[in-house]
Order: structure tokens, then sequence, then C-alpha cells
């Protein structure tokens, strides 16, 4: 098998950590598989090499932050190769250059347009464990990039494309994706395997796990995915195609999102036309909106109800301010003590009362549900924050995810 395996900050954290990886990377070819390695730099460095450019400034060039920041995953792709050198293996490191990652030249956020694999390919042919330094690239223009912050899974994704490899292995401290987060609910279990659309709606379980654009890159391409622990033997959790999975659980995990507040919009002038300006203004302050709830009309006007992310809770107050002003709305308030809790499944496509279920579980506990979206494979209720973790608990019971 050709495998990518990539190792995050953690697990390369200190050389002891990275001669760790050492060993499990040497006990994999050992198997007689074929394997690029793809690092991140050691926990904490990219942070303190920020905080070096921000000691002379405060704006630093963002191609010179590039420069400097693609230089942390550079030591350790190296310090990996010489401890696999040392160990009797033929190892070699690439910076993102040599690997072939090509860019565009938005500086430290870059997207990778394409991949040339023929020096990983080369090295591969001679037997050689290939090593890449993540999170950068490599503009058309020549200079170096980097692919913003978490980025080196997003390199092991589009090299595991690149050279269609059998696996992506993305070792971290965790030991794979669990029906909930373990912290709310201890019964949470580890899940075999997980759709990418599942995984993506899951995002607040996974999100120190796994980086959003690189799971939605792994559907694109293709790319199995494993999340697993570097610090264990235990096997992870498969993140494939919906295709792959035999038995589809009606229910895969409960997410839950602390990070949202809701604007409520009470006396909207009830005409064409008006939801488009309220929504195209947000749009263009760059306000995300995740739920819309717009009431039937009475007497000329209505009331329409949304969340944002906290963060987009002050440019989202602004826009509002502005109709308010001009009296297209009455009166405008705002709630940020509330939480989003999510039911994701790829069974509940083919399944009726889902959704019933996850309303009773809420009745049971006498928790108020004060906003409902629904998607194919995922049902989000908007409730109270104080009872985030209760709604989570009773929603792991009802749907037996501890079995
Ligand atoms: N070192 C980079 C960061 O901390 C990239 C990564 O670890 O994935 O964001
Ligand atoms: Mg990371």
């Amino acid at each position: 098998m050709l495998i990518v395996q990539k190792f995050g900050g953690t697990s390369v954290g200190d050389l002891e950590r990275i001669q760790n990886v050492a060993n499990r990377v040497s006990k994999t070819k050992k198997e007689g598989h074929d394997l690029v390695v793809v690092v991140s730099a050691m926990s904490g460095e990219t942070n303190k090499l920020i905080s070096y450019a921000e000691h002379y400034s405060k704006t630093p060039k963002r191609s010179e932050l590039d420069m400097l920041l693609s230089s942390g995953e550079r030591v350790t792709a190296a310090l990996l190769a010489i401890a696999l050198n040392e160990m009797g293996h033929d190892a070699v490191s690439m910076s993102g250059r040599r690997a072939g990652i090509v860019t565009d030249n938005i500086h430290t956020k870059a997207r990778i347009e394409e991949i040339d694999p023929t020096m990983m390919q080369s090295a591969l042919k001679e037997g050689k464990i290939v090593v890449v330094a993540g999170f950068q690239g490599v503009s058309l223009d020549g200079n170096v990039t980097t692919l913003g912050r978490g980025g080196s899974d997003l390199s092991a994704v589009a090299i595991a494309g690149a050279l269609n490899a059998d696996l992506c292995e993305i070792f971290t401290d965790v030991t794979g994706i669990f029906t909930t987060d373990p912290r709310v609910e201890p019964k949470a279990k580890k899940l075999e395997k997980i759709s990418y659309d599942e995984m993506l709606e899951l995002a607040s379980l996974g999100a120190k796990v796994l980086q959003n654009r690189s799971v939605e890159l792994a559907k694109k391409l293709n790319v199995n995915l494993v999340s697993r622990s570097s610090f264990s033997d235990e096997e992870g959790t498969l993140i494939t195609k919906e295709e792959n999975i035999m038995e589809k659980p009606l229910v895969s995990g409960i997410a839950l999102d602390k990070n949202q507040a809701r604007i409520s919009l009470m006396g909207v002038k009830d005409r064409p036309g008006i939801a488009s300006d309220i929504f195209t203004k947000l749009a263009n302050s760059g306000v995300n909106i995740d739920m819309i709830i717009q009431n039937v009309g009475h007497d000329g006007s209505t009331n329409i109800d949304f969340t944002v992310p906290m963060g987009d809770l002050h440019d989202a107050k602004n826009v509002v301010d502005t109709f308010v002003a001009s009296g297209d709305i009455r009166e405008d308030s705002y709630d940020d003590s509330i939480c989003k809790v999510s039911v994701v499944g790829v069974g509940m496509k083919s399944h009726s009362g889902v959704a019933a279920k996850a309303f009773s579980a809420m009745a049971c506990e006498n928790i108020n549900i004060n906003m409902i979206s629904t998607s194919e494979i995922k049902i989000s209720m908007v409730i109270a924050q104080k009872y985030a973790e209760l709604a989570v608990r009773s929603l792991h019971d009802v749907y037996q995810l501890d079995k």
C-alpha cells in the first residue's frame, strides 16, 4: 500500500516525540508499505514565530511571515529524516516546493492549485521514505506560501490525492472521532467509520482533530482519511465515502456549538426584496449566517430571527442598526446565551421519526427549543446555553449512541 501519514504539532512536540514518530514510521515501512510522511511544526512553534515577528511589527509583510512560518515545518521534517536515517532507513525530507505543492499567491492563506508529484514519486521508486514539510507550498511566481493555520492536514490530504494513496492517516493526540465530546458525555464512543458529510457536520467534534478544509478536500479527491492517535496503537476512525459504509447508523453523533448568537428583528417591513436587502448587506460585511426563521407576516410587518457566530455579532449589529434607522425594522434584540445542538447521521435520509425523537428528548428534560433547522442528514436546535450539556447527554441517550 501507499500510505500518507501526517503528524500534528503535539505528536512532534519534542525530540523524544519525534523519535517516537520515527519508530512508528519505521514500523509501517517494515510492514512493506510505501510511505510519505507529512509533519507539522513542533507544538507552539508557529505561535512562537508569529510572536517573534510581532516583536518588530504589528503588521509584518505577509510574504515575510510565510518565509518565517514555513521554517517550523522544515525543522521537523529534517529532524525526522535524520532520525530515520540513523535507524537505517533511507529517508529524504522535502520542503513544500520540492514536494511540488503549487499554490496561488495569497500569502498566509494560500490555496493549493496543483501538485507536481514527480520528485516524491521518484524518491518513492528508489525505496525512500519521503518526509514532507506540511503547511507550505510555492506560488507560481516562486515565493514560499503557507496554507493557513492547521494547514498541514491539507498538505497531507492533497498529497494523498495527488499520489493516489490508499490511505491518509492523520495522527493527533486523540484516538479518533467520537459520537460526541467525551468531556460532555463520558459514555461517548469512538466511531469506526463515518462519511465525509457527517464529519463536516460534526465539525465541532472534530475541529481540533481534523481541519474542515482538509475533510472537504478529502471528499473531493476521494481520499480515505483515518483519524488516530500517535500515542497509542488503537485503531482510529475511518472517514470515507458514504457508499463504503455498509451498516449506516441512524445517527452518528451529536454536535454542540456554543459559539452562536441569535439576532431577532421585529416589525420588519413585509415587502418583496427586504430579506435580500438585509442579508446581502450582512454578507457584504462578512457576517456568516447559519439558521434563519421568518414568521408569517401580519399587518404589513413580520419577524425574522437568525443566528451568527459570536465573532460576527458586532458587525451584524452595525448592519441591522442601519435598517432600524431607516425604519425598515422597528426593533431588534440579541441573545448570546444560546447554543446549537445538532443530531447528525446519514441514516436519517431513509428513516422517519428521527426529528420527533430529538424534540421528545428536549421535552422530557423540559428544555425549550427556540429554533429548528433540518437538512438531509442533520437536525439542529437552538436552545438556552445553560442546557447545552444536558441536551447533548439526553440526545446521546435517546439514540443509544453508547451502545
Ligand atoms: N504549524 C501550522 C499551525 O500551527 C500548521 C499545522 O500545524 O497544521 O497552524
Ligand atoms: Mg494542526
